[in-house]
């Protein structure tokens, strides 16, 4: 047999047969039936095409791939071709040591990516100048339309009084940006005023900040100080986004007084793929600290006093904050971060002038060139693009047809008008070959190229040296290079060493055959905005996607845009807003949202210019409907939406979810579906069948992409057919969004396109069936743990007939009181059993989340079980009065191998009890490298970046030449 499925579900028959007589059913079709809800189970099967297997996909996506064009792209516009460093390509990209880990939220099992995010902040702050740098966005335009924000809700309150809300943007920004910005200000009370950054009047008093792109558009240098200069003395902040690359040999902006650099780390060794998964980064003062977008990697101590890495200031997130948080990116591009950081270890500041150098050579080279052919290039000051008007007499309509048979891509900009934007892969027989096109095109038959060497505008140059830090300046050998990202990747406790079964997250299997097409150059070298006939290979995907996940929904239409599940939420409530404006309502700004939310719901909501009304939920964990009728009632003029999640976060299928959808719709309002619980309902029921208008899928737990340690994700949205008209649309790719798009949620037109490839996989073979059976199988694992561990631990909340969905809660809350101990230190205890703790105090504080997936088989349900009894009959040993309430094994926990032999053991266990618990240890033990870490240290001594070598660390060294 060699159905697909039988890989991706852990149990076998028996082990099926097993678990259902521990649950006490006879059949799946029974447990069902218990709990998922008659009046909403669909009454067909998916329509699916056949499961593929694994070899059927491999030629089939073999057969898109062959159908994308990979043209030699000089298009630019944030997006460049750079060389993947193969031994990052190898052991991190295609590494699942690195790939299957999650949102470094256990700092103790973390480690090494916490030193490469560490690392990636490290180098951002060093580039841009600034005091501090968070550990990726989710894409430039998203980080620019951050930088907006921020400034915004850091206004000072008499700002606030007086109105101060115009922000300025450079008519010079890419299109993309715009966009997404337009999108961003519209219904948060922000006027945007464009201009031209070098004669714009900023007097006007109302301007709080402004953001310029650097170089531009066109690819102009243009000194940024006397912008910064007028715009200080308005007191209005100014965000630069600017190109990494670029800040190898130009000053850092930080150093010319601007506020925040944000821009996309792609060309640091992470492929194209037609539009993502890129990392974004963002840095600013250290002012900013309580108001930065995404997350910060800080340095603190553990209870050895050892340096330690963690997420500092987590107070700021939405799980927190809610709808006062700083912003709602959750899932952001921790895996894309990790790459760029090691691009930078890999290549050293040396590797890193040679190549941001050569680029500039080329780009110099190809100006003298085509000159002698009569064109024009219409600035003096570039870095690694030329804006160019062609010769007399030649269309770029004509220029085009001549460089697309030559198969070379350019930015046409109007019809006499283009760009060139070099990047790294660029070779010099390639430079002779555009040089020649060109030629051909006007006519001239012979140019000589002659390759010379250029230097950036020495006023806007970079006089200090870069990346002075040991880390950029110790692994430049293959060798040392492979053995520094293998000793982080073995810090961290990712799916290839035991389950992780984080409710809410569906932590299942990622498998290698889904993920081996993402490195194929035919998917990975198109640029997002090359023209569309040659991307059929991914347009026949992503159409095939779409339908299948209509299909799976019970939706009418898709919008592959949104970049995480944060942005789908954003997008799907800018929707509702867009759908009432259009019938007249835009008076409805209200969103109820169910006290058990995800922090993201309320954060989104307010970026979408909603109000938040929270409703309440019984004792059961179940939205009061009582209470929702209430607040619908109270209202009604006023409701434009609900974000509901179900199955709900308390893993259960409410049975009153259809009740819910209308007394909504009855009101008025729209039903947005959080769709990150999507992993119940597969093949069962659907958010159409349910009454929402509107839900996004993470493709990122339930669709097979792997979390890659806090991303990257995909988001997109599913819409009832009255809301597919205002889908998110691009203003450079035609064909993408509804009839009356909004404004683009991402700066691609299909988002992190190239891992659509994993969860299109995923489908394709699984087929129906397996669809189906996975969510049977994900619901009958996560009631087998509900049997074993409801004899030993209180379970919060179960459906009508006592079984749960796909997720359960264990409530912890007792022990505080019976043994002084909190839900942390049972997660922590986990470690040293050799697990990654399930979600904790979410949805409820002092509870912990389990979500076992389909993947897990029995045998490992059963290890991760009896980890948690023994950790239960440790508590009870406290309980008994056995042992010290503050020095415990939970309260100990982790134990590092360290503490084990080299200090005074000063405990009452002992070290077995400490680290071999249980039997199954002895034959896989693994180590956490650092014990508990001090939190509340590392937020009051932020530090964000790696020490400097100080001998380097001088302002005033000679420049490198
Ligand atoms: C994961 C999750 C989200 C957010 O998704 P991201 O991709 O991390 O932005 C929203 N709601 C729920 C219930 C989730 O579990």
């Amino acid at each position: 047999m060699h159905a697909f499925s039988k890989r991706h579900i852990g149990p076998s028959q028996d082990e099926k047969k097993a678990m259902l007589a521990e649950i006490g059913v006879d059949s799946i079709d029974e447990l069902m039936e218990l709990t998922v809800p008659k009046d909403i189970r669909l009454k067909n099967e998916l329509n699916i095409d056949t499961a593929l297997t694994e070899k059927q996909y491999l030629d089939h996506i073999g057969d898109l791939a062959v159908k994308n064009k990979v043209f030699k792209s000089y298009i630019g516009l944030g997006y460049s071709e750079t060389n993947v460093p193969p031994v990052i390509q190898r052991n991190i990209l295609e590494n699942p040591g690195w790939y299957t880990a999650y949102t470094p939220y256990q700092a103790e099992i973390a480690q090494g990516r916490l030193e490469a995010l560490l690392n990636f902040q490290t180098m951002i702050m060093d580039l841009t100048g600034l005091e501090i740098a968070n550990a990726s966005l989710l894409d430039e335009s998203t980080a620019a339309a951050e930088a907006m924000i921020m400034f915004f809700n850091a206004r000072a309150r008499k700002d606030v009084k007086a109105g101060k809300n115009k922000f300025f943007v450079s008519e010079f920004t890419y299109p993309q940006t715009i966009d997404v910005i337009k999108g961003r200000a519209k219904h948060l009370g922000i006027e945007l005023v464009f201009g031209d950054p070098t004669n714009y009047d900023l007097t006007d008093d109302t301007i709080f900040g402004a953001l310029v792109q650097y170089p531009d558009v066109y690819g102009r240098v243009k000194d940024l100080r006397g912008f910064v200069d007028k715009a200080t003395k308005q007191n209005v902040k100014v965000a630069v986004a600017a190109d990494i690359m670029s800040l190898v040999l130009l000053e850092a902006p930080g150093k010319m007084g601007v506020d925040v650099v944000c821009g996309s780390t792609q060309r640091f060794g992470v492929p194209m793929g037609y539009g993502g998964p890129h990392a974004a980064y963002f840095a600013t003062r250290e002012s900013y600290k309580r108001h930065i977008p995404g997350r910060i990697i800080g340095v603190s101590k553990d209870a050895d006093g050892n340096v330690a890495y963690r997420m500092a200031l987590q107070t700021r997130e939405q799980h927190i904050k809610r709808d006062r948080a700083t912003s709602n990116i959750c899932t952001a591009q921790a895996l894309l971060a990790v790459m760029a950081g090691m691009y930078a270890v890999y290549h050293g500041p040396e590797g890193l002038k040679y190549i941001a150098q050569n680029i500039h050579n080329q780009t110099a080279t190809i100006h003298q060139s085509i000159e002698k052919a009569g064109y024009k290039v219409l600035h003096d000051d570039y870095f690694d693009t030329l804006w160019i008007e062609t010769p007399e007499g030649l269309t770029c309509q004509q220029l085009k047809t001549v460089a697309e048979e030559h198969h070379i891509n350019l930015r046409y900009i109007n019809e006499n008008q283009f760009s060139i934007s070099v990047g790294e892969r660029t070779n010099d027989a390639e430079v002779e070959g555009l040089v020649s096109v060109l030629g051909l095109a006007a006519k001239e038959t012979k140019i000589d190229v002659e390759f010379i060497s250029a230097k950036v505008n020495q006023d806007l140059a970079r006089k200090n040296p870069i990346l002075t830090h040991e880390v950029f300046n110790s692994y430049h050998s293959e060798t040392k290079m492979m053995r520094y990202m293998k000793w982080l990747e073995n810090k961290d406790l990712s799916l290839v060493h035991s389950m992780i079964a984080l409710g809410s997250c569906t932590m299942k299997l990622n498998a290698a055959a889904q993920l081996m097409p993402i490195t194929w150059p035919e998917f990975s070298n198109l640029h997002p905005f090359a023209p569309v006939n040659q991307a059929t290979g991914y347009h026949e995907m992503i159409k095939g996607l779409e339908k299948d996940l209509c299909e799976i929904t019970g939706f009418h239409a898709m919008s592959m845009q949104p970049n995480s599940g944060a942005q789908g939420e954003y997008a799907g409530l800018m929707a509702i807003k867009a759908y009432h404006e259009s019938n007249g309502d835009s008076q409805r700004n209200i969103c109820l949202i169910p006290s058990s939310a995800h922090g993201t719901n309320p954060a989104s909501a307010v970026m979408a210019g909603f109000k938040v009304v929270v409703t309440k939920c019984d004792e059961a964990g179940n939205i009061d409907i009582e209470d929702l009728r209430k607040n619908a009632e109270k209202h009604s003029d006023k409701l434009g939406a609900i974000m509901v999640t179900y199955p709900s976060t308390h893993g259960v299928f409410e049975a009153g979810i259809k009740e819910i959808t209308q007394i909504i719709h009855d009101h008025g309002g729209q039903v947005y579906m959080d769709g990150a619980n999507m992993n119940a309902q597969v093949g069962l029921t659907n958010p159409g069948n349910i009454g929402a208008d509107v839900c996004h899928l993470n493709l990122h737990k339930t669709f097979a992409i792997p979390h890659g340690g806090g991303g990257p994700g995909m988001g997109p949205i599913g819409v009832a057919k009255h809301l597919a008209p205002f889908i998110p649309g691009s203003p450079l790719v035609e064909g993408v969004g509804g009839e009356k798009a909004i404004h683009a949620i991402s700066g691609a037109p299909y988002g992190s396109a190239l891992i659509l490839l994993i969860s299109y996989a995923y489908i394709k073979m699984l087929g129906t069936k397996g669809l189906k059976h996975s969510t049977e199988i994900a619901i009958v694992n996560a009631n087998y743990i509900k049997a074993r561990l409801s004899k030993h631990y209180p379970i919060l909340y179960s459906g009508e007939n006592n079984t749960v969905g796909h997720e359960m809660i264990l409530d912890c809350r007792e022990f505080k009181r019976t043994a002084g101990i909190e839900v942390a230190d049972i997660a922590k205890r986990l470690i040293d059993y050799g697990f990654h703790s399930p979600t904790v105090s979410f949805p409820v504080a002092g509870t912990l989340m389990i979500e076992p997936t389909e993947s897990e088989d029995t045998g490992e349900l059963d290890r991760f079980c009896e980890a948690m009894i023994n950790i239960r009959k440790e508590i009870q040993y406290i309980e008994d009065g056995h042992a010290d309430q503050d020095s415990n094994l939970l309260k100990n926990a982790p134990h590092t191998a360290e503490c084990m032999i080299n200090q005074d053991w000063k405990y009452d266990y002992s070290p077995k009890e400490a680290a071999y618990p249980l039997e199954y240890l002895v034959r896989n033990k693994f180590w956490a490298p650092v014990r508990r870490i001090d939190d509340a240290f590392g937020d009051r001594n932020l530090m964000c970046s790696c020490p400097a070598i100080s001998s380097y660390d001088t302002e005033e060294e000679e420049a490198f030449a």
